[in-house]
């Protein structure tokens, strides 16, 4: 057993196959050893057409939840061998990219207590791939996720990079079998796994 809990964070756009990915691992690790799940359910989805209050309380909500996933990923006690997290901070200062907030590598700089975790898996996939597997998993599309929006959100992922260390890119263009295989070569590689 190992004593500090590894964490292992899945980002990407929806679509890329983050969620698909992590059940994928955890159904591996939990056979030998302590994995928690933490999942930020809520992302910013911040009004384009300029209603300060309401953008001011969304922002706060979105503080709330970064600050509720850093306590709970950050336990005293190690219970946890693992925690993959679905979603992190990275993945919120892309969306704030994505509504046209531009600094948002000054604001990771600004939150450097909140840890680079030990590996961030970055799924890429192409925009048009992402959007077709969202449409058949939830038959209608959240008008936030289009095409010019979903590519911004990447160009602030890719501003990022440089920002949260440990960062690996895997091909999430491919099958679900290929991309797991990637993800266990890529923790293999980091040494956060045995073979
Ligand atoms: P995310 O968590 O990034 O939004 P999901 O894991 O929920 O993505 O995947 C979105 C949809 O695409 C789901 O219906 C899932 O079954 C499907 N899916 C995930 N990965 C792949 C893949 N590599 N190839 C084809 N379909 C996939």
């Amino acid at each position: 057993m190992q004593n500090k809990p590894k964490i292992i964070v899945f980002s990407e756009i929806d679509g890329s196959g983050k969620s698909t990915q992590l059940k994928l691992l955890y159904n591996e690790l939990i056979t030998n050893y302590r994995v928690f799940i933490s999942k930020i359910e809520y992302m910013p989805l911040n009004d384009m057409n300029k209603s300060l209050i309401r953008n001011l309380l969304i922002e706060f909500k979105s503080g709330i939840e970064i600050l509720k996933q850093t306590i709970e990923i950050h336990p005293k006690d190690n219970k946890f061998d693992y925690i993959l997290c679905d979603r992190y901070l990275m993945c919120y200062l892309a969306y704030a990219y994505m509504y046209g907030i531009e600094s948002i590598e000054l604001i990771r700089k600004m939150l450097f207590f909140i840890k680079n975790p030990d590996l961030t898996l970055y799924f890429d996939v192409d925009v048009d791939l992402a959007l077709s597997r969202i449409k058949e998993r939830n038959s209608e599309i959240n008008k936030h996720e289009n095409y010019e929006s979903l590519m911004h959100a990447k160009k602030g992922y890719e501003k990022l990079f440089n920002s949260f260390g440990n960062l690996e890119i895997i091909d999430a263009n491919k099958s679900v079998g290929e991309i797991n295989n990637n993800v266990k070569d890529t923790l293999i590689k980091r040494k956060l796994i045995t073979r």
